[in-house]
């Protein structure tokens, strides 16, 4: 038992070991990559079902490193958040999505862009600053900008999370709540902050129809946004029932992979075409 247990030691700090090293590696890297110009910001269409138009797009970054491919956000966004890179990467993402909103716009394409925010660079003092710049330089219609921001973002300082949101939308922004319903539960503050949009949790919405406790959760949000007149969105659609299901129960802009994963503004002509053949 006792060689055992020196093993399963061994075994663990290897583990840690690596985990560190890679944690390591990706900081370092991050630091070049951004320097050199690794990332691409990509974009998944949220779709209205009843036309399959697409209404806005959610702004999702792509590293490509030149030598282990691409890197995927859930690897190296906790990583730039911890180190602070995150606010300079933020920042560029945000420039990147209003350029592309701006280009949208002048094909007279009225589409929103949501933009996801990490807890840091939501609690930055300049963010406010910085967003405002970037809108005036770009020209986009502040309208257009959905900021998509978690529950438990905005849980743990509440005053200070109110204030710097109603600065955010005195620029003339939207405020959406991602992974909605995956937080703390925080109805009773919900009222509390300016947001304008909920966006369900693909965890709700994947198992529909055979998961009926996912059924009634997933129309209980849609009817609770729509009493505090709260826009909806749903994420990680993938199935025809589940687009009906949502349609019948009110919600009629969807994301996810049964219209298009994130794409690039290159693949855009492409992804009309593929929506105009469903
Ligand atoms: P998220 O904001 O909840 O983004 C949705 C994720 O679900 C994306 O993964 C998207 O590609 C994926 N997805 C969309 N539709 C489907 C579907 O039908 N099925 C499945 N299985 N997945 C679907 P992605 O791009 O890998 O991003 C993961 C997370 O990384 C994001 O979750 C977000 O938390 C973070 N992230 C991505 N881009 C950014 C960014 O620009 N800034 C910040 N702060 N975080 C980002
Ligand atoms: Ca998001
Ligand atoms: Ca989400
Ligand atoms: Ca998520």
């Amino acid at each position: 038992a006792k060689a055992k247990g020196r093993n399963t030691y061994h075994f663990y700090s290897q583990e840690l070991n690596a985990a560190a090293n890679e944690r390591l590696f990706i900081e370092n890297e991050l630091r070049t990559g951004i320097r050199e110009g690794q990332f691409q910001v990509y974009y998944q269409p949220q779709v209205d079902c009843r036309k399959n138009q697409v209404v806005g797009y959610e702004a999702l970054i792509r590293w490509f490193h030149p030598n282990e491919g691409m890197i995927p956000p859930t690897k190296f966004i906790p990583i730039a958040e911890a180190t602070g890179l995150i606010v300079e990467l933020g920042a560029w993402i945000l420039q990147e999505a209003c350029e592309f909103a701006a280009r949208l716009a002048s094909q007279d394409l009225k589409n929103n862009i949501s933009i996801n925010l990490s807890a840091r660079q939501f609690k930055d003092a300049n963010l406010v600053s910085t967003l405002d710049k970037i809108i005036k330089q770009t020209g986009v219609e502040p309208k257009r900008i959905h900021l998509e921001l978690t529950e438990s973002m905005l849980m743990g300082h509440v005053e200070a999370a109110i204030l710097q949101l109603h600065q955010l939308k005195a620029l003339g922004v939207s405020i959406s709540i991602d992974d909605f319903g995956t937080g703390y539960s925080s109805l009773s503050y919900l009222k509390r902050f300016p947001v304008d949009i909920l966006k369900v949790d693909r965890s709700f919405v994947k198992d529909i129809p055979e998961d009926s406790n996912d059924m009634e959760i997933t129309a209980a949000i849609i009817a609770m946004a729509q009493k505090l007149k709260l826009n909806v969105v749903a994420e990680g659609v993938e199935t025809k029932e589940q687009i009906e299901f949502l349609q019948n129960n009110n919600c009629f802009v969807v994301q996810g992979y049964y219209f298009s994963p994130p794409v690039s503004e290159a693949e855009l002509p492409k992804l009309y075409e593929h929506l105009q053949s469903l």
